[in-house]
This record gives C-alpha cells, sequence and structure tokens, in this order.
C-alpha cells in the first residue's frame, strides 16, 4: 500500500499542498505548517478516501488561521515597512544596508520615545531625566537601569502603534517607583496605563496595529 500521497487543498482561492501520510494509528491528525504554507495529514490505513476530504474540510481552514493568528505577519516585506502601525513604503527600503535601515527605524523610535517619555515621567511625578537608548533585544521591550539613569526600548517596538509602544514607556517609568513586578507596581503602572494588559497582549502576538485586541482609533 501506498504511504504518501500528494493532495490539494483549496481554500479561499490559495491552493494548499496537503501530504497525506498513511500509518498505523486510530484518529486523523493534522498539522498545518506555517512556514510552508502547507498541512501534513496522518490519516489510519484503508481509511476512506471521502471521510479524508470531509475532514480536511471541516478542520483545515480553521485549523490554518489559528496558527497563523498566533504569529506576526513580517513587519518589514521589501520597501513595506510597518511603522507605528501602519505599513508605509519606503522607497529602496531593501536595497538599504541592514545598518542603515536599523539607523533609520532608530531615529523613527527615538522620535516617539524621547518627548513621550519625558511627558508621561511627568504625568507619573518622576522628577529624574532619564536618557532614552534604542537597541536591537531579543528577549526585552525595555529596561530601566535605575542606577544609570536611563531606558533602553526594543528596535521592534517602531513597528507597533503608538500607545502599545507607549504601555512599555510606562512601564519601565513604573520601575522607578518599584524595581520588581509586584502588586505596588502594577498598580502604579495600572494607574497611569488603565489599558495596559490589552496593549501589552497586542504586543506579545505581533498585533503591529492592535487590529485583533484593540478598538480602531478613529481614522482621522
Ligand atoms: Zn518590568
Amino acid at each position: 500500500m501506498k504511504q504518501l500521497e500528494q493532495w490539494i487543498f483549496r481554500d479561499e482561492g490559495h491552493d494548499y499542498p496537503v501530504t497525506i501520510n498513511y500509518r498505523r494509528r486510530r484518529s486523523l491528525g493534522l498539522r498545518y505548517r506555517e512556514e510552508k504554507r502547507d498541512y501534513i495529514c496522518n490519516v489510519p490505513y484503508r481509511y476512506p478516501k471521502q471521510e479524508i476530504i470531509k475532514f480536511l474540510q471541516k478542520h483545515a481552514s480553521k485549523l490554518r488561521k489559528r496558527v497563523e493568528s498566533r504569529h506576526p505577519i513580517a513587519p518589514i516585506q521589501g520597501d513595506m515597512v510597518y511603522l507605528f502601525g501602519s505599513p508605509v513604503t519606503i522607497e529602496g527600503f531593501s536595497s538599504w544596508s541592514q545598518a542603515k535601515q536599523e539607523k533609520y527605524l532608530k531615529k523613527q523610535l527615538l522620535d516617539f520615545l524621547v518627548p513621550t517619555a519625558q511627558e508621561d515621567a511627568k504625568k507619573m511625578g518622576i522628577a529624574m531625566e532619564h536618557s532614552i537608548k534604542v537597541r536591537k533585544m531579543k528577549s526585552l521591550w525595555g529596561v530601566n537601569h535605575i542606577q544609570k539613569g536611563d531606558i533602553t526600548f526594543a528596535l521592534s517596538l517602531v513597528h507597533y502603534r503608538k500607545d502599545i509602544i507607549e504601555s512599555v514607556v510606562y512601564h519601565e517609568l513604573a520601575h522607578d517607583f518599584y524595581r520588581g513586578h509586584g502588586k505596588y507596581f502594577y498598580r502604579v503602572l495600572l494607574k497611569y496605563c488603565p489599558d495596559y494588559w490589552v496593549l501589552h497582549k497586542a504586543l506579545g502576538e505581533g498585533d503591529y496595529d492592535g487590529t485583533h485586541h484593540l478598538e480602531r482609533k478613529s481614522e482621522d
């Protein structure tokens, strides 16, 4: 008996390859591989074809959408760059060196962060002036070096809507009051940034413009 078959699953005008993999098992299993935009379907031997088709029709589309919504879309696609939550075309961007691209994005982000952090610190009654830095960071959105008086923000914040970025500003500034993430820390943070949790969720899920988590801002 043939162990593998290649099928095509058509969904919303797009053809997705499906590898039908016959194995010793009892039930159908389906996996969607986001990088390859294809499916692996594990099927028991001699399983009726019609039933497999029904199974795909019932689950494949839903599964793909669930997988895709978990991951951010690429914030940079050729000359298109998500800047503060909106896709913007920057002529020639894809031909720039990585250093030039980063320098450009860094400037954009700093131009927003410096005045915003100053304003927010004032609102929070923080007298100390922080020096604001931006660099590429893998696992953090921001770090408040309290002793040095500077706050470093992740360069990738530049892709997000401004209120999402600002939630990180409030978070780091709240560390001026409390170093850890305890009850009192969040009391300060939520006082100044009441939507913190929903903004934070958008950030964590690569929802640059907040579509999946936040209300749309008026378009004017
Ligand atoms: Zn923190």
